[in-house]
């Protein structure tokens, strides 16, 4: 009988101490982007109090405790939670209710990759090819017209054993506005066509950037003329079991490993697991370091580079004035549909962790404003921001402050009309009897 192992797995700290150990020699003999560098300087120093903190009190029994600020690395497993669930309903609340969304993959051809990664505008590229396609195809069913779908398109460089892959996931709305201002509801994508006009899209929108040298021309050429189409998922899902949504941003805002898929660092080495597809065995990979982090870092994207993109009815100028517009379309004859999917979605919002405090108890299942000590409830007590500059002392509140001239002012006048009154013989008749009883 097979032995139930705890899986073993390394913590915040040691993965911290990965990058900690080994960044400086590995800037001496790896090539790295700038953006790379930035966002490794911050993991090491996430959790140093010198980037902003929060400070509790125990008024109970005094104990204080400090949170840090979230590191805001692309690569830190911790902090890329903590904003998680708010990038889900953000786009949640974009997408319209009451129509279906298809979940199409976009995938490159290998001899590509290694273009993506030296140059990152052609992700854009590949973005933008993978919008156009959509749009074609609708067109294509509808003819002339066209009709406006709503997609929402995510980039992903990473597969699923930290190579660079890069592919598109799209969310696309099964049906879209005609120039009639009505609604076409359209289910069927014919797979085969997908592939091969996503191909040539691709090619030829990346021919442009592409370096102009003989050996990337025959190669792209060589893609073009062989058979095969790029492959390409658009099945159709009979009832969403899982949250799509949830699972595509889940990608983009973390880091392309977990602290549960790394095993071990030791000697230098890194021993982590992968999958090579959904629900299939893990594999372990036992690799060193330097090749280690190689793998993590390629996938941070640059800093201006957008991995969400909205298009056609999503497009952001757009998509609250015509959202509201569509809907009133699709209830029009999903009434039901609609309504399912907005209560759904409010009851997300209602239940949505607004403060720090209630997002940590979720995230960890932990509350950070219970005292260690004495299980009180602590206070904030002060919030500094990096190098030292204060947000928030409590002490140095209004409350707790010292009275400005104007109120002591106020006060004597106030006591001495009071002592006066005490002193009024009308008071004394009035008030003592009652006073005195
Ligand atoms: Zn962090
Ligand atoms: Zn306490």
């Amino acid at each position: 009988m097979a032995k139930l192992l705890k899986q073993v797995y390394i913590d915040k700290k040691t993965f911290i101490r990965i990058f900690k150990d080994n960044w400086s020699e590995y800037k001496r003999i790896c090539k790295y982007r700038k953006v790379e560098d930035e966002n490794v300087k911050r993991l090491i120093k996430c959790g140093d109090p010198k980037n902003g903190f929060i400070q509790l009190r125990c008024l109970s029994c005094g104990e204080t405790k400090i949170i840090p600020f979230s590191c805001k690395s692309r690569l830190c497993p911790s902090c890329s939670r903590i904003h998680l669930q708010e990038r889900i309903i953000k786009i949640k609340s974009i997408m319209i209710k009451g129509v279906g969304h298809r979940h199409v993959v976009l995938t490159t051809p290998k001899e590509l990759w290694n273009y993506f990664r030296r140059d990152r505008y052609l992700l854009k590229v590949m973005g933008d090819a993978g919008a156009e396609l959509i749009r074609d195809i609708l067109k294509f069913y509808r003819k002339k017209e066209g009709i406006e779908p709503g997609i929402i398109l995510v980039i992903q460089t990473s597969g699923r054993s930290l190579n660079f892959n890069p592919h598109l996931h799209l969310l696309i709305t099964e049906g879209g506005l005609g120039k009639d201002n009505k609604w076409y509801s359209l289910s069927y994508i014919d797979q085969y066509l997908l592939g091969r006009k996503w191909k040539y899209f691709l090619l030829t929108r990346l021919r442009k950037y592409l370096p102009k040298n003989e050996r990337t021309k025959r190669l792209i050429d060589k893609i073009f003329k062989e058979k095969r189409s790029f492959i390409t998922y658009a099945k159709k899902e009979k009832k969403r079991k899982v949250d799509i949504v949830g699972y595509l941003i889940k990608y983009v805002v973390s880091p392309p490993i977990s602290y549960q898929r790394i095993i071990e660092y030791k000697n230098g080495e890194i021993t982590f697991r992968y999958q090579t597809r959904e629900g299939a065995k893990n594999k372990i990979r036992k690799m060193n370091v330097s090749g280690f982090i190689y793998l993590l870092v390629q996938h941070i994207p640059e800093a201006n580079q957008k991995m969400i993109h909205y298009y056609g009815l999503y497009t952001r100028a757009r998509a609250k004035r015509m959202k509201t517009a569509v809907e009133k379309i699709i209830r029009s004859f999903n009434q039901q549909g609609w309504e399912e999917e907005q209560e759904k979605l409010l009851t997300e919002i209602l239940s949505f962790p607004t403060t720090y405090r209630d997002r940590m108890k979720t995230s960890y299942n932990k509350d950070p404003c219970i005292c260690p000590v004495c299980g009180d409830e602590m206070i904030i007590e002060k919030i500094v921001g990096p190098y030292g500059c204060i947000i928030f002392d409590l002490w140095k509140t209004d409350y707790f402050q010292e009275k400005t001239y104007q109120e002591r002012k106020d006060a004597e006048l106030l006591q001495k009309k009071e002592k006066e009154q005490e002193e009024s013989p009308r008071f004394h008749q009035l008030l003592l009897p009652q006073l005195q009883k």
